[in-house]
């Protein structure tokens, strides 16, 4: 099936939910994460799509969710999920993430695991999360990064409890047990959407491939591979698609 066909019947379903990633989505890729930021077009697209009604929104990032909220400036309708589903927020009462002790405990002895490596590994450094901590290692030589990984999986791996993940130049470790497919499952329940348009860019997207279902689209950003059934190569071409959504959309709800 073509995507604009896809489109045109997701954009006939009772309820939608529109999520999607940040980081290579919405904004294009920046050597610093903290320079990132929307697409005027996609974002001016996602905010009118959170306007209309019978439509949420939501941003489902690997970001902790101050980090998000720093870069996208998300309007206030759109829910948001961060550290790739261990944190979420549905509005002004959304409870705020609580570990358990033992997850505190974990946590602590994973960033002092993850620090040590960074400290040996020239252009490695230590991002932390308040249910984990990333490893990045775009800045470091190849040979230097995955050395750094090793290292960091192995010492990790004498962690009980603790989830690591790949992603793109980073190892991403976790204390909360979740992931973006996780996420998406929440938000179609919590809005009681009848179908889902979902897109990413990385890795850690593709346990939300795998979480959609029949009646609604995936989409990937750029090379890989995808379990999504549509795809686009840039943030450009991906807000040319959120604002055509939005004008099926808006047909959609209007007859
Ligand atoms: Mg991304």
């Amino acid at each position: 099936m073509e995507l604009r066909t896809a489109l045109a019947t997701l954009a006939a379903t009772d309820h939608l939910l529109v999520a999607t990633d940040f980081d290579g989505v919405m904004a294009p890729l920046v050597e610093h994460a903290d320079q990132a930021r929307p697409l005027p077009e996609a974002a001016a697209a996602l905010r009118s799509l959170a306007a209309v009604p019978r439509t949420s929104t939501a941003l489902i990032s690997g970001r902790a969710l101050d980090s998000l909220r720093r870069a996208a400036s998300p309007e206030p309708e759109t829910l948001l999920v961060g550290s790739h589903g261990a944190e979420t927020w549905t509005g002004p009462n959304a409870a705020p993430l609580q570990l358990t002790p033992e997850q505190a405990e974990l946590l602590a002895r994973a960033r002092t695991a993850v620090t040590s490596v960074a400290q040996d590994a020239p252009g490695c450094w230590v991002e932390d999360k308040p249910a984990g901590v990333v490893l990045h290692t775009r800045s470091a030589p190849d040979d230097v990064a995955s050395a750094a990984v090793d290292a960091a999986r192995a010492r990790l791996g004498e962690l009980d409890g603790v989830q690591v993940t790949d992603g793109k130049r980073v190892l991403e470790v976790s204390v909360v047990h979740t992931s973006k497919g996780e996420g998406i499952r929440a938000l179609r329940e919590l809005t009681g959407a009848t179908a889902v348009f979902f897109a990413g860019d990385d890795v850690t997207d593709e346990r939300g491939f795998e979480a959609l279902e029949s009646e609604d689209v995936g989409i990937k950003i750029g090379p890989g591979d995808t379990a999504a059934p549509f795809r686009v190569d840039s943030p450009a071409e991906f807000a040319a698609v959120l604002e055509h959504l939005l004008e099926l959309r808006r047909a959609a709800v209007e007859n």
